[in-house]
């Protein structure tokens, strides 16, 4: 990753959320879902070159701000994200974010950019990803209990990368069913709204969670999941916010992205630290078996891993020189003389007009 232009390592690319919505539209949601899935997939399967740690996180009564660092050796990001539950009661979201990609070698950053798009695409492009492993083969049909911001990314990526045409969608705010519906409308999917989320797993071979509730929620009880199933479960992604009664996880096989984060942070937070369970990567690179039998119960147990953003962040600048969708950022002091900082200072004050 290289900069542009080395006599201008001071500007950095600035993705805002108007060219990041730009972005989306013009390379088309499928193809970008399929763009970050394919740059995940070929990361995961690199995991031993990453740096890895459980994401530092900042609790409060009311949410959670977390940071998410990573790098490969030779690029580095980062992502700010917060998860507030309450947050769209008073008309805010509940996941915001932004993230940095920077060079490892001089430590500049080459790119800041809006993140609760790419957040909600690469979550996506995770869950699908992990499917493509996991689910039974042939899945047409996809509950999605918890339809807010996330719920069309998951649908539209399920889409594109197994084929799922049917949905049956269920919240407890039957508002966000129907805007839902309403969005994936003209998408070629069968939708059912469904009243309860016993009536929504009815005959689907896939079972996304994405409620945000900061608290131990049962979204799924034990009858209601079949033998066979997959469990896409995104929802519980911090201490004591989880979405599955613990008898479902006794009865699955468990995948994660990175354990000893989601020990911390998932549904498995509700189990022994030493019970087993398999990473990704694992699965990707053929170390470790995923569905083994068309009765097997599989959950994936994602919280949200750096190396999905890193992976998101790099697909995005990938783009950049194609689409132009960026702003030129002034966000490095770098005098000529590198250590003339003060004089770089002083020479401004030729310019500067002083604020009234
Ligand atoms: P959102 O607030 O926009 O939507 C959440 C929806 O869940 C709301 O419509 C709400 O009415 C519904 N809900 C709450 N409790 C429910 C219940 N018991 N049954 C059915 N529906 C219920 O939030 P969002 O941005 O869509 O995020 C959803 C969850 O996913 C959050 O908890 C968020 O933290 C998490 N998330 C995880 C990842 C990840 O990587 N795993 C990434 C992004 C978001």
């Amino acid at each position: 990753m290289q900069h542009k232009n080395p006599k201008a390592l001071n500007l950095i690319r600035f993705v805002s959320v108007d060219n990041m919505m730009k972005t989306v539209l013009d390379i088309g949601i499928e193809k970008t879902i399929a763009g970050v899935a394919a740059q995940i997939e070929h990361d995961f399967k690199r995991w031993e070159l990453f740096d890895k740690t459980p994401r530092l996180a900042s609790h409060s009564a009311l949410g959670v701000i977390e940071l998410m660092p990573t790098s490969d050796g030779t690029v580095y990001g980062f992502k700010y994200v917060n998860g507030h539950p309450k947050n769209t009661k008073e008309g805010l979201q509940t996941v915001t974010a932004f993230g940095v990609l920077s060079d490892v070698d001089t430590g500049y950053p080459v790119l800041l950019s809006e993140m609760t798009i790419l957040t909600a695409i690469r979550t996506a492009a995770t869950s699908a990803m992990a499917a493509k492993y996991l689910a039974p083969a042939g899945a047409r049909c996809m509950a999605m209990i918890g339809n807010g911001a996330q719920s069309e990314f998951q649908a539209m990526a399920f889409k594109t990368l197994l084929g799922i045409d049917s949905l049956r969608l269920y919240d407890i705010d039957a508002r966000a069913t129907d805007k839902c519906a309403a969005n994936l409308a003209e998408r070629g999917f069968g939708i059912i709204k469904c009243t309860s989320a016993k009536e929504a797993v009815e005959g689907a071979q896939i079972i996304t969670t994405c409620t945000a509730d900061k608290q131990y929620a049962t979204i799924l009880t034990d009858d209601m999941v079949r033998p066979g199933v997959h469990v896409n479960a995104i929802g519980g992604d911090c201490p004591g916010k989880t979405e599955l009664q613990r008898d479902i996880l006794l009865r699955a096989d468990i995948f994660v992205e990175y354990a000893p984060q989601t020990r911390i942070e998932g549904d498995i937070q509700q189990l022994p630290q030493d019970h087993p369970v398999t990473e990704l990567w694992e699965v990707m690179t053929g170390a470790a078996k995923g569905r083994t039998s068309g009765e097997q119960i599989t959950v994936f147990d994602g919280v949200g891993f750096a190396i999905e953003d890193f992976s998101a962040l790099r697909y995005l600048n990938d783009q950049l020189d194609a689409t132009g969708r960026f702003e030129s950022l002034d966000m490095i002091a770098d005098p000529d003389e590198p250590r003339d900082l003060w004089g770089m200072v002083m020479r401004a004050a030729h310019t500067v007009v002083k604020a009234a």
